[in-house]
């Protein structure tokens, strides 16, 4: 139980030292550079006076400074804060107040924002690495003395608490630095929920439930081989699914992160064609975004043999096309923050079942209870789905009553609701949160979204409940029509008829160019919300 998730890297850079472990704009790392790299962060993050259990937020998007920082904190006993480089500043001075974070290591773009809300939060130290640091890469993280030819500028002052990334490594001593830990008990990571529904919590993970997880995950994916395989990292490390079955994952098994910060389709077609990634987690808008690329055919996607998509409901259609297109496997998962993530998932190589999220992880239980007595119910019934393994949480970060309404006798209570086939395999319906009720029916936005998903000239599709003076909720749908095709409300309500009983049919529509999306892939339903109340006013 002393064990520490850094260890990962420890027991990697000792059984494959000069293996690639990240490859990132044309240059890779080795594995016994990035615990070198790890270390010398870990000494320097000590030298600013953190202490085990202090908090370090990291607000990096997918880059080489993010997976030294992940494991530095780490080793030096700290816990991790990912956050949102996108966040803007009342998001992020609710997260850097909340968590209590100390120290921010971040971007030299983003570090404006920072210091708008600096003031009002506990953070006395700000590391600052900048996208220059990135080109001479990996050499400057590691040897910034040199940095200096490479046109570097190492001399650069900042204000007092604010500091160079690569001015601390380079003071920094590359020996050894360990913290052991309380593995059950001791937090690894404050990670915030993804904020789709309301104010994001945090949730209070701990070595032992990371660590076990993405054990659990490696073996779901036991054709995966260490030291060989090469992951594709578009999901963001900042949210937990990318963290787990991505940056701790390729970790843990050897494999080389092929580190993408921002996803661009086009980008991402162009990565696979030429580094070859064997796998490749991603949320089904980034599936679909690829699927519907206008030079697709000119791209090569056949070195993809596993892809596991998880965070929202993935379409039967998109699965189909793309392992048609990949000669892979695309499989769906399901996963929440508050599970490290990943609680359920289909069998990757073996029988699984389209729309179904798949059965529960080895050492995972799953149930569907009632949601307001708790009660279990039979199968085949829908109500809210309870599951206990040792992946869930210790509770939220302050917040008790939260953490009481959610882990209920030893169960975590998801607030999906969902049900249970005769086999063992579980379905997602909907949020209970996300559940319309209109003229006293229940009605799952799910089921209308994958209506209209199948009309051929919609691309992307949100339903939602907006308030209605007769029926309580209506049903509103947002809708991104493929390049060059359109529809007629008309023909839409026309399309939904044919398929859906009539109280579930939308009556508003709303034709829009994009939908807002957290960088995790997953339609931000508050945003919609907000910005339907705001024309209505
Ligand atoms: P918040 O709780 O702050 O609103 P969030 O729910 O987006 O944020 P996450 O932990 O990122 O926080 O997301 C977990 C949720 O994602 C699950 O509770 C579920 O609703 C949804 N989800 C995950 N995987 C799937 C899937 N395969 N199908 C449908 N929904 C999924």
């Amino acid at each position: 139980p002393k064990k520490n998730l850094a260890d990962f890297l420890i027991q990697s850079a000792a059984d494959y030292p000069a293996h690639a472990a990240l490859h990132f704009m044309g240059k890779e790392m080795k594995y016994a550079d990035l615990l070198e790299g790890a270390y010398r962060f870990a000494h320097a993050i000590r030298g600013l006076g953190v202490a085990k259990g202090d908090r370090v937020a990291i607000m990096l998007p997918n880059c080489p400074q993010l997976v030294i920082a992940y494991y530095g904190t780490l080793f030096a006993g700290g816990v991790v804060v990912m956050t949102n480089p996108l966040y803007m500043p009342r998001e992020l001075e609710h997260q850097l107040s909340d968590s209590g974070a100390r120290v921010v290591v971040t971007l030299d773009l983003l570090h404006g924002k920072l210091k708008e809300v600096m003031p009002k939060t506990p953070v006395r130290d700000v590391i600052v690495t900048s996208v220059k640091d990135y080109l001479p890469f990996p050499k400057n993280l590691l040897y910034p003395l040199k940095a200096k030819k490479d046109g570097l500028n190492l001399e650069v002052v900042y204000e007092p608490g604010i500091h160079s990334f690569v001015r601390l490594m380079h003071d920094a001593s590359g020996e050894p630095c360990h913290t052991d830990v309380d593995a059950e008990n001791d937090l690894a990571l404050l990670q915030y929920t993804g904020g789709t529904t309301g104010v994001s919590k945090g949730v209070m993970l701990t070595h032992y439930n990371v660590i076990v997880n993405t054990m659990q995950i490696s073996l779901w994916a036991y054709k995966c081989k260490p030291g060989k395989e090469r992951y594709l990292a578009a999901l963001p490390f900042f949210h937990v699914f990318g963290l787990t079955v991505l940056m701790n994952k390729a970790v843990l098994q050897g494999g080389c992160l092929i580190l993408v910060p921002k996803f661009e389709a086009g980008q991402i077609l162009q990565v696979v064609h030429k580094l070859k990634p064997t796998i490749f987690p991603g949320a089904p808008t980034m599936y679909i975004a690829l699927l519907n690329h206008r030079n697709l055919s000119q791209y090569d996607l056949s070195s993809i043999k596993m892809c596991i998509s998880g965070a929202a409901p993935l379409p039967y259609e998109v699965q189909e096309r793309f392992e048609k297109l990949s000669g892979g496997r695309l499989i769906e998962g399901y996963g929440l923050t508050e599970a490290s993530p990943v609680t359920m998932a289909n069998n990757v190589w073996e029988k699984r079942k389209s729309g179904s999220i798949g059965i529960p992880l080895p050492d995972t239980v799953a149930k569907i209870v009632h949601p307001d007595t708790g009660e279990e119910l039979p199968v085949g019934e829908t109500g809210e789905l309870a599951v206990r393994g040792p992946q869930v949480m210790k509770g939220y970060w302050n917040a008790p009553e939260e953490t009481a309404k959610t882990l209920r006798d030893g169960w975590l209570r998801t607030g999906d609701m969902a049900r249970m086939d005769e086999d063992g395999y579980f379905y997602i319906m909907d949020r209970m949160k996300d559940i319309i009720i209109a003229g006293g029916f229940n009605i799952y936005p799910r089921e209308i979204e994958e209506v209209l998903f199948e009309h051929p000239d919609i691309q992307e599709a949100a339903v939602l409940g907006v308030p209605d003076p007769y029926r309580g909720e209506t049903v509103k749908a947002y809708i991104v029509f493929k390049e060059g095709k359109q529809a007629t409300e008309k023909a839409l309500e026309q399309w939904c008829r044919q398929r859906l009983a009539a109280y579930k049919v939308p009556h508003l529509y709303e034709f829009r160019d994009s939908l807002p999306k957290t960088l995790a892939g997953k339609v931000l339903r508050r945003k919609l919300l907000e910005e339907d109340s705001a024309q209505r006013e």
